[in-house]
């Protein structure tokens, strides 16, 4: 890399000096893509997931992934562990909710994507979502990033609201150097001195990581707003700036929602955002990925 990248905690110069290299553009020259139960990622299709930010019941997710499905989504997303910020908000209902969200892939075709909170619950999760995700507020578990790199699934590996493009590139260089190589990295807003939207979604980090590493690059809109009324425009701008696809949180009824109802699109309003990314991506010679 021609940029100098060295840890900044607990970093000795001799080590300071070895970049993330095994997610470097240096080293790999091409664009990543791996294909996930058909569906290629990183590729020049854009890949859709979308889906309710909790698990809550077996109807909300079947119905709410019908819809996405028909809209135009390839990947189901849904939280069965949740990272909530207050321990007496819904926590999510753990392999249970795994089980629906794998009646649901069942039932449309869609994969499957969810978060995993503990290196105790990899296992667990890979048994039934076909891609695992890393949490922002995890991006720096490094135990999770070892663990979850030895299952053989695919990683989405969300940015830390408060972590640097070169922290987010070590996060996954961990999972590549424990010998994973198919990680999706998503930006989903940092933490800026602006209140007036949930993050500030850092939309420089996207042709900025697409020079730098190899590896695909999603953009998580919803949390990167936390508002649904800007969620379409962001959406829209996110595959203008080259993304090579979207994470969005999309609930049958928003206003009943357990977690992140605020920022949930109903689902008129993704089939409405499907229409207007299918402009874009072609606009910029690309297409949205259908599933057959
Ligand atoms: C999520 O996708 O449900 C989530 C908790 O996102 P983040 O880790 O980006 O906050
Ligand atoms: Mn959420």
């Amino acid at each position: 890399m021609d940029r100098k990248m060295g840890p900044e905690v607990c970093s000795t110069t001799s080590i300071a000096s070895r970049g993330p290299e095994l997610v470097s553009r240096e080293s790999h020259s091409e664009n990543t893509v791996f294909n996930i139960n058909g569906i290629p990622v990183g590729g020049t299709e854009v890949i859709l997931m979308a889906g309710p930010c909790a698990v809550e019941n077996e109807l909300q997710v079947t119905e709410t992934a019908r819809f996405v499905r028909a809209a135009g989504a390839a990947i189901l997303r849904g939280g069965a562990f949740k990272p909530r910020t207050s321990p007496y908000s819904f926590q999510g209902l753990g392999e249970d909710g795994l089980k629906m969200l794998a009646i649901a892939r069942s039932m449309t075709g869609l994969s499957v994507v969810s978060e995993v909170m503990d290196t105790r619950q990899v296992e667990t999760v890979a048994t039934y979502a076909d891609i695992l995700q890393i949490g922002s507020r995890n991006m720096q578990n490094f135990p999770l990033l070892k663990e979850a790199a030895r299952s053989s699934k695919p990683i989405l590996l969300k940015r830390g609201m408060m972590a640097t493009i070169d922290e987010f590139l070590y996060a996954a260089e961990y999972i590549l150097a424990h010998g994973n190589p198919k990680v999706i990295l998503c930006e989903r807003g940092i933490r800026t001195f602006e209140p007036s939207t949930r993050f500030t979604l850092d939309l420089n980090a996207v042709p900025l990581l697409k020079q730098l590493t190899h590896l695909p690059v999603i953009v998580d809109p919803s949390h990167g707003t936390g508002v649904r009324s800007l969620v379409h425009a962001m959406a829209l701008a996110s595959i203008a700036a080259g993304a090579d696809g979207l994470l969005m949180e999309v609930h049958h009824r928003p206003e009943e929602a357990l977690c992140d109802g605020s920022q949930s699109l109903y689902p008129s309003d993704f089939s409405t955002l499907v229409e207007d990314l299918r402009k874009v991506a072609s606009a910029i010679g690309r297409s949205i990925f259908k599933l057959p």
